[in-house]
Parts: C-alpha cells; sequence; structure tokens
C-alpha cells in the first residue's frame, strides 16, 4: 500500500516520517528525484536522488515518473521504479506536494492520502525560520505556497495536525495500523486461521 504524505513545507513531514520509520516495522520511504540543490545535512540517494534539470525532463519525457511537479520553482518527481521496487514486500511512504498526491491518486485509487498542517500560520513561519535551510526569500515563497496548498487539500483521506509532536506520530501509526488491520488486507492470516478451525478439534 501507498501512503502518500503532503503538506506545507516546514510542517515537520520530514520529522514525522523519521519517527514513523523508526517505530513501525513494514514500512518504507520513497526517495524523490528532484533538482533542487541538496542541504547541508542531505545525503544524495538517502533525502533525494539531486539531479539537472536536463535529466529530470529526460526522465519526464521517458515516462519514468509516476508523479512531478513543480515546487517553489524546482523540479520534483516520484519514479515508477522507486515504487515498483519499494513497494513490494513493504508498504511506502511518499512525502510529496498536493499535486503530486492528486496524480498518485488519479493513478493509484486506493492510496491513502495523509495531509499534515500545523497547528498555525505563525507556528508554520517559526519552523521555517528556526530550521535555517532557506533564505528569506525561499521562506516568503514557501509561505505563500502553504497558503495554496492548504485550500486545495480537501481531497485528502486523513488530517493530522502537527502541534505536538508525539502526538501527530501516534495519529500517524493508527491511520497505518488500522489500514493493516482491514479485512481484505488480512486475508492471508485470516485464512491460516480458518484452516486451524476446519482442521482443529474442540477439547
Ligand atoms: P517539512 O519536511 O514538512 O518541510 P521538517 O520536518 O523539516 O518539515 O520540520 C521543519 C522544522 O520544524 C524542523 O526544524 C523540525 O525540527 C521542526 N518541527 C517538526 N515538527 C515539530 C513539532 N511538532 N513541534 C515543533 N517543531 C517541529
Ligand atoms: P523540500 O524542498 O522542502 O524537501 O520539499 C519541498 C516540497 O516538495 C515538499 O512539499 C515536498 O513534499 C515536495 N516533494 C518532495 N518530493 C516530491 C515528489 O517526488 N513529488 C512531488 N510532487 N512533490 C515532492
Amino acid at each position: 500500500m501507498v501512503f502518500v504524505i503532503s503538506g506545507p513545507s516546514g510542517c515537520g513531514k520530514s520529522t514525522l516520517i523519521k519517527e514513523l520509520l523508526a517505530s513501525l516495522p513494514g514500512l518504507d520511504f520513497s526517495v524523490s528525484h528532484t533538482t533542487r540543490s541538496p542541504r547541508p545535512d542531505e545525503v544524495n540517494g538517502r533525502d533525494y536522488y539531486f539531479v539537472s534539470r536536463e535529466e529530470f525532463q529526460k526522465m519526464q519525457a521517458a515516462g519514468a515518473l509516476a508523479e512531478s511537479a513543480l515546487v517553489h520553482g524546482e523540479w520534483y518527481g516520484t519514479s515508477l521504479a522507486e515504487i515498483e521496487n519499494k513497494s513490494k514486500n513493504k508498504d511506502l511512504i511518499l512525502d510529496i506536494d498536493v499535486q503530486g498526491a492528486r496524480q498518485i491518486k488519479a493513478r493509484l485509487a486506493e492510496a491513502n492520502l495523509i495531509f499534515v498542517v500545523p497547528p498555525s500560520f505563525s507556528e508554520l513561519e517559526k519552523r521555517l525560520r528556526e530550521r535555517k535551510t532557506d533564505s528569506p526569500q525561499a521562506i516568503t515563497l514557501r509561505l505563500e505556497n502553504a497558503r495554496q496548498e492548504i485550500l486545495q487539500s480537501d481531497f485528502f483521506d486523513y488530517l493530522v495536525i502537527n502541534g505536538e509532536l508525539g502526538k501527530a506520530v501516534e495519529e500517524l501509526r493508527s491511520i497505518i495500523i488500522a489500514y493493516r488491520c482491514q479485512f481484505k488486507v488480512r486475508q492471508k492470516e485470516f485464512q491460516e486461521i480458518l484452516k486451524s478451525f476446519r482442521t482443529g478439534s474442540g477439547s
């Protein structure tokens, strides 16, 4: 299953996903391709595949991307290969923007879409400033885009408010655990139990 996590830049998606991956087994993270430059602590292949605009356009033209979008002036996209390779044995987390979430839903109707918001606009501004990864101009652009993104979020399935971090992680975990408990998802386990009921004798 694919879980899409979207939300304004700086609301805490990466932080939440890190906590989620560390605390819930059977999950993997979809590494996106981007044309933006790496931040000091980012590693190619772990956080993103950092590519040139030319390379990105080639992938788009070849139909190698499941979704792509121009976000804050840079290109971002999820490759089909990334989804195919990583969703074979695990549930996959995609950290992508609202435009990308819409494209994934159109391709994969059963994908679960989760929108993350900060408790307020001023808290978002504070988090972006304190993260110290973006210039004042980039922060202004990200805040302007945040307003647009929130207005376009009504097609998502779930809303997580990232106020207290622990509570937001617990909400995300609950969404995934509840999905995994669905009858249709548990068919294999259920069939085994049914078999034991058919063959077992009562005491
Ligand atoms: P995103 O991936 O959505 O752009 P980040 O995960 O980089 O956001 O978080 C932005 C900043 O906010 C980081 O400095 C992070 O440590 C901080 N942060 C994340 N979640 C919380 C929270 N619940 N409370 C306070 N600060 C947070
Ligand atoms: P950042 O530059 O802060 O890492 O990410 C900026 C925005 O791009 C975030 O909203 C993030 O969710 C989005 N993003 C990251 N990867 C992808 C992707 O593969 N596709 C799309 N559509 N958006 C992405």
